[in-house]
């Protein structure tokens, strides 16, 4: 269900040197909804993501989380980092910690939650990602798929307000993306507002409100997925959806 518009994006241009990355990018977020970014490899899909995350400063325009505007200040920072979960195509997983250590750390750290009262809720957000008996093992223990369902957890344990992830099943051997996708697509099922650049089509058209379309820097084209799919509004759309089929 579509909510208030809670990442508000305006006229966000980005270069890195004589490169304009992001151009003129407009667009917003709503509370439980899921959008779903697509696009060319190098069309500025992470870029849009880490400027959201402030993990990447944008030049021009403006980026709010709840009306608050991004920003460099450490207390807003952490805050909103907090709000606004972020899952990568490379697990990033800290490999020197248990996977129960790696979901009740930030927690304990940011939150000051008590360790015993963090592992009940790591544990049960394993449960929710089926790896309850995992949570004793090290990233380098599980399989890729289980490893980004980890990932996924970690960033649940936040409690973020919206989460947002960059190719999450791009890195993985074929028969582990479903896993993820499922865990996925339970989220926004329970309500959680994402924002997913990913090149499974039938995700998008299953689980998408929305679905945008990057090239070059700009959204081009933004439809329901079964307007988007259906009709398609260019013939560069048309064949790029024709290669990823
Ligand atoms: P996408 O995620 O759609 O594949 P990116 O946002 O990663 O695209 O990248 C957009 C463009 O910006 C690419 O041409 C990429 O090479 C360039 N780029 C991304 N990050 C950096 C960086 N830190 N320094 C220089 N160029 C970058
Ligand atoms: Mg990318």
């Amino acid at each position: 269900m579509r909510g208030l518009p809670y990442i508000v994006v305006e006229r966000v241009c980005k270069s890195f040197g004589p490169h304009l990355v992001l151009r003129d990018v407009t667009t917003q977020f709503c509370t439980g909804e899921v959008s779903v970014i697509i696009g060319a490899s190098g069309s500025g899909k992470s870029t849009l993501l880490r400027a959201i995350n402030r993990l990447e400063p944008h030049d021009s325009g403006s980026i709010t989380i709840g009306g608050v505007p991004v920003s460099s200040n450490e207390a807003t920072l952490q805050r909103q980092r907090i709000d606004v979960g972020m899952v990568f195509q490379h697990f990033n997983l800290f490999g020197h910690l248990t996977v129960l250590d790696n979901l009740t750390l930030a927690p304990r750290r940011v939150h000051r939650t008590p360790r015993a009262q963090a592992e009940e809720q790591a544990m049960a957000l394993l449960r929710r990602v089926g790896l309850h008996e995992h949570g004793g093992k090290y990233p380098w223990q599980l399989s890729g798929g289980q490893q980004q369902r980890v990932a996924i957890a970690r960033a649940l344990a936040m409690q973020p307000k919206v989460m947002l992830f960059d190719e999450p099943t791009s890195a993985l051997d074929p028969e582990m993306v479903q896993e993820v996708l499922d865990v996925m697509r339970e989220l926004a099922h329970a309500g959680m507002a994402m924002v997913v650049v990913t090149h499974e089509m039938g995700f998008a058209r299953e689980v998408a409100d929305r679905v945008l379309f990057f090239d070059q820097g700009r959204i081009a084209h933004e439809a329901p997925p079964a307007e988007f799919f259906g009709q398609p509004a260019s013939e560069r759309i048309r064949a790029f959806i024709g290669r990823l089929d």
